[in-house]
């Protein structure tokens, strides 16, 4: 699968539970899993045998959020990996976002984007070709 526009998050995921290691925020600040997202990551999460690094005893879930500007429908929905990897070569170009889950304690933290699907051409502004139309003002009341 391609993956473009790919962005890491790990970095401010460790500042934040170094801040919370220090202090500087509260468990409930971080641990703060809406209804709808541990939801998510029961239906449509991917577990993994990755602790979690607040509670240690529960494991995470990955929820994959997509995101197609173009769509009319699904864009927001929770998705599986597996689910992605099938839809990527027959859906027009969607951003994904990756959530890491604990249904435990409630922590959850953007891992990492991305863009995937079938790129669309760039937006670009159409040239005129040929000589310009010419400049004739029309009264419609004339017509
Ligand atoms: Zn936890």
């Amino acid at each position: 699968m391609q993956q473009r526009g790919f962005i890491d998050y790990t970095f401010q995921r460790r500042a934040v539970l170094r801040e919370l290691a220090e202090g500087r925020r509260t468990r409930d600040e971080v641990c703060d899993a809406q209804a709808y997202l541990k939801q998510a990551a029961a239906y449509h999460g991917d577990p993994t045998d990755r602790d979690c690094p607040v509670c240690g005893r529960h494991r995470v879930d990955l929820v994959h959020y997509v995101f197609g500007d173009r769509w009319k429908i699904g864009s927001g929905q929770a998705k599986t990996a597996r689910q992605i990897m099938e839809m990527a070569p027959i859906t027009s170009e969607f951003s994904v976002y990756v959530v890491e889950v604990c249904r435990g304690c409630g922590w959850n933290h953007l891992l990492e984007s991305f863009v995937t699907g079938i790129e669309l051409p760039p937006r670009t502004r159409k040239r005129r070709r040929g000589p310009a139309p010419p400049d004739v003002a029309v009264d419609l009341n004339d017509l």
